[in-house]
């Protein structure tokens, strides 16, 4: 397993340095399914909000808790933003027919993603965000190491 760790001091950066994962995942042909975990408050949104702007998107993102997902159609393929901390039981998965999500080089991002522990599959790459001073401490890790784009 691959892991980098970075530091980023404020909200702007976190979304820019958010774009620069996006790209690396755009550059990925297959499906890719991103877990972000880390506290309330940590970052996960923000960090979205990033990676969904090296897609196209540049509105805002609205936290997708009490719908669990949130679909961003773009030209060439779709974005998946889910919030899993609202989920009751894994099993609520495969009612909304989970494994359909992984496919057509879709990319999934997700935030609690043990919520759906044994229903999720593996993760490409994983986030970790957690509260450093003023700032945020960011690990990324994947089985084979994640470029930056
Ligand atoms: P989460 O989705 O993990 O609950 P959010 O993305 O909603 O967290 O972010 C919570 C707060 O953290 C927001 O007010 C945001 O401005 C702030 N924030 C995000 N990234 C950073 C950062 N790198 N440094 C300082 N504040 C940040
Ligand atoms: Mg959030």
């Amino acid at each position: 397993e691959f892991t980098q760790e970075f530091y980023i001091d404020n909200e702007n950066d976190m979304v820019a340095f958010g774009e620069r994962i996006g790209r690396s995942l755009r550059a990925q042909p297959k499906s890719q399914c991103v877990f972000l975990n880390g506290d309330l408050g940590a970052g996960k949104t923000t960090l979205s909000r990033g990676i969904l702007r090296a897609f196209g998107h540049t509105g805002a993102v609205k936290s997708p808790t009490y719908t669990l997902v949130e679909i961003y159609e773009f030209a060439e393929r779709r974005v998946y933003h889910f919030d899993l901390y609202r989920l009751g039981d894994p099993e609520e998965l495969e009612y909304m027919g989970i494994r359909d999500y992984f496919s057509d080089g879709s990319i999934c991002l997700m935030e609690w993603p043990e919520r759906g522990k044994g229903i999720l599959p593996e993760s490409d790459l994983l986030i970790d965000v957690s509260v450093q001073g003023a700032g945020r401490k960011i690990q990324l890790k994947a089985k084979t190491n994640f470029a930056l784009a």
